[in-house]
This record gives structure tokens, C-alpha cells and sequence, in this order.
């Protein structure tokens, strides 16, 4: 247990993780700060803290676990402020959708005496704010740390229970692997997301009203994606630029052979391709990180399960040349 968990930044992940923490009882008392004085009351009015606070270093004094749960764009100036506060010895954790960035952002404010170990809870839906949160958000879901190698292997292991006690399954590895990884599972699928619903709001304004109305699944669930925080993911393509832009390129290869096979009517290319993704997406199910019912894994509350590593799942995914 933690004597004093500080948030920085309490939206949909920072408040799932007050809620966790409170239910699974991980930290004596809870603190919590955020930009907004509106945003605080309301994550007061929830009663989600034990002390609140506009200024982030008040919340982080004292702290033995301080998470940064803003936007990415925002930590330089979160550090800027926390870092004189920073008690020795404290762990300093994230919760960014990027990796690389991130440790290069925070490195160079974090003391000497603080552990900094980046995560990554992989979980979330596209509501956004101090009221969107839910305790079991993280529950058999994965969560990566991207500690440097020379990072107190307690503090590691400290962090690595706090994650494990709110359901996740923690896998720690490099930030590189983690930035390449996430840019085919989570970054290009939105992009491809918000492309597909960009090219509906362009239409004219009868053939646009035609789609929403006999809108198919395929494109509402993409709809869903599209209506992810804006802000949060304007920082994902700005800070994880090179990867997104090495999946994209393979990505678009591979459009462009479907292009192809579409163009010439090769109706066994198309067949054999839409029968290995149908595997992957068993293969999802069967690994725990998505149910059958098509509700694009949202969370199922006391459903522990024991997915397959990470690694394993990006091969799937990004394994071959000719998807
Ligand atoms: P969110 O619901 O929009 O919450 C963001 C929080 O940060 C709000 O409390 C906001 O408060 C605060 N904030 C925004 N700008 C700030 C600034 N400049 N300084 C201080 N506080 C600021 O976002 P979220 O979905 O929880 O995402 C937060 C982080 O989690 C992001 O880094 C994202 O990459 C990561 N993440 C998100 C998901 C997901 O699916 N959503 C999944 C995994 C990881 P104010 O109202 O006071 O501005």
C-alpha cells in the first residue's frame, strides 16, 4: 500500500485509477489536482480524492506514487511545476498512450532521488472527463512499463503490483518497442478511423444525411473511434510520429495490393485474406482482450482473464508482409 497517491490530471484514467485505488484499498490518501478549478470540483462532488488541489505541486508533497494522467502535450509544464516537489525516494509513473517522448519529456526534470518508471494502461473508451471512470476500467487488461535499466527493480516491482491489484496484467519492455507496437494496435487504427469519418463529414450534405441514416456496423463502429479526445490524440500523432509513419507505410502497401485485388476481381486473393483476419480476431477472444459480443472491449466487470502476452499479439497483428 502507498501512504499518498497523487493524480495529476483526473479525466477518464486518472479517475478509474481513484476509483481502483479506493476499492482495492492501494493508498492511505488519495490527491488530486487538474488544470481546470471546474474539473476539480466536479472530481470533488465525486468524491474521488482526499485532498484537491489547483496547484500540482501542493498534490505531489508527500507522495510515494505520483501519476501523470494529463494529455502528453501537457507534461512539460506538469514537470516544470511538480519537479521541486518530488519527495526523495517516491516513484513517478505516467499513464501516456506514447513511450519515447514521454522519457524524454520527463527525464531530464525527474531528481535523482525519485524512481520514474513510464506506463502504459492499455484501456480506455472515447468518453473523456472526472465522471467517465469506472473501478474495473483495467481489469485483464495490459498495462507496459518502459522503466530504463537502471531503475530501482523495488520500485519496479512496487508499481508492478499497485497495476497488478487493479486487474491488469503488467508486462514491462523498451519504449521504442512499445511505441512501435502500439502504432499498428491502437495509433494507425484510429487514424484510419478518423480518415473514413472525416470522408463522410465531407460529403455533400444529402449523400452525408443517407450514411447516418442507413448507417451499416462497419461504420459505426469506426464512428466510436472517431469520437475519441481529440486533444489526447492530436498528442499521440505529434509524439509518436516516426512509428505511426513506419506502420502507415506498410499499412498503405497493403491497400494498395487490396486495391488491386479488388480492381482485377481476384475473388481467392480477397478470400484468403479475409479468412486470416478472421483468425486474428479469434485469436483476440480467445487471448481475453475482446469478448464475442461486438462491443470492441469494453470492460466486463469480475471477468479476470489471462490474456497472452503483448508480444505475442503484435506479431499477430504485424507479422506479416502480405496481410
Ligand atoms: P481526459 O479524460 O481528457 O482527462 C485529461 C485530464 O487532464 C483532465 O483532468 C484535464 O483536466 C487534465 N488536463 C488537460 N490538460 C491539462 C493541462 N494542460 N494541465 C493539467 N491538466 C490538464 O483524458 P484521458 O482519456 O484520461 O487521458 C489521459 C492520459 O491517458 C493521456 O495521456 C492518454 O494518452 C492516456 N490514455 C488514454 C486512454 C484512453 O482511452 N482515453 C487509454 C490509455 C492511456 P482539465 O479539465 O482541468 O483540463
Amino acid at each position: 500500500m502507498f501512504q499518498k497517491l497523487a493524480l495529476i490530471g483526473i479525466g477518464l484514467i486518472g479517475s478509474s485509477i481513484a476509483r481502483a485505488a479506493r476499492v482495492k484499498s492501494l493508498a492511505r490518501t488519495i490527491a488530486i489536482s487538474t488544470r481546470k478549478a471546474a474539473t476539480l470540483d466536479e472530481a470533488r462532488a465525486l468524491g474521488l480524492g482526499d485532498s484537491y488541489s489547483l496547484d500540482p505541486a501542493e498534490a505531489v508533497r508527500g507522495a510515494d506514487l505520483v501519476i501523470l494522467c494529463t494529455p502528453i502535450g501537457a507534461y512539460g509544464a506538469v514537470m516544470e511545476q511538480i519537479a521541486g516537489a518530488l519527495e526523495p525516494g517516491a516513484i513517478l509513473s505516467d499513464v501516456g498512450s506514447v513511450k519515447q517522448h514521454v522519457m524524454k519529456v520527463v527525464a531530464s526534470w525527474v531528481p535523482a532521488s525519485v524512481h520514474f518508471i513510464p506506463g502504459h494502461p492499455i484501456a480506455g473508451t472515447e468518453h473523456s472527463g472526472p465522471a467517465s471512470g469506472f473501478p474495473e476500467l483495467f481489469v485483464g487488461r495490459w498495462c507496459v512499463l518502459t522503466p530504463d535499466k537502471d531503475v530501482d527493480p523495488i520500485a519496479v516491482d512496487r508499481l508492478t503490483a499497485f497495476w497488478g491489484a487493479m486487474g491488469s496484467n503488467v508486462e514491462s519492455m523498451s519504449a521504442e518497442h512499445h511505441d512501435l507496437v502500439l502504432a499498428i494496435t491502437s495509433h494507425v487504427p484510429h487514424l484510419v478511423a478518423y480518415n473514413i469519418v472525416g470522408t463522410v463529414a465531407d460529403l455533400e450534405a444529402d449523400t452525408q444525411s443517407e450514411v447516418i441514416k442507413f448507417s451499416a456496423s462497419g461504420f459505426r463502429d469506426f464512428t466510436r473511434i472517431a469520437a475519441s479526445d481529440p486533444i489526447m490524440w492530436r498528442d499521440v500523432f505529434l509524439t509518436n510520429r516516426d512509428a505511426v509513419l513506419e506502420m502507415l507505410g506498410r499499412f498503405l502497401e497493403d491497400l494498395a495490393k487490396l486495391q488491386r485485388a479488388v480492381r482485377v476481381g481476384d475473388g481467392p486473393g480477397l478470400e484468403a485474406l479475409f479468412t486470416r483476419t478472421r483468425a486474428i480476431r479469434r485469436s483476440i477472444i480467445n487471448a481475453g482482450q475482446e469478448t464475442a459480443a461486438a462491443d470492441f472491449g469494453r470492460p466486463h466487470p469480475g471477468e479476470k482473464t489471462e490474456p497472452a502476452p503483448v508480444s505475442d499479439l503484435v506479431r499477430e497483428h504485424g507479422g506479416g508482409d502480405d496481410a
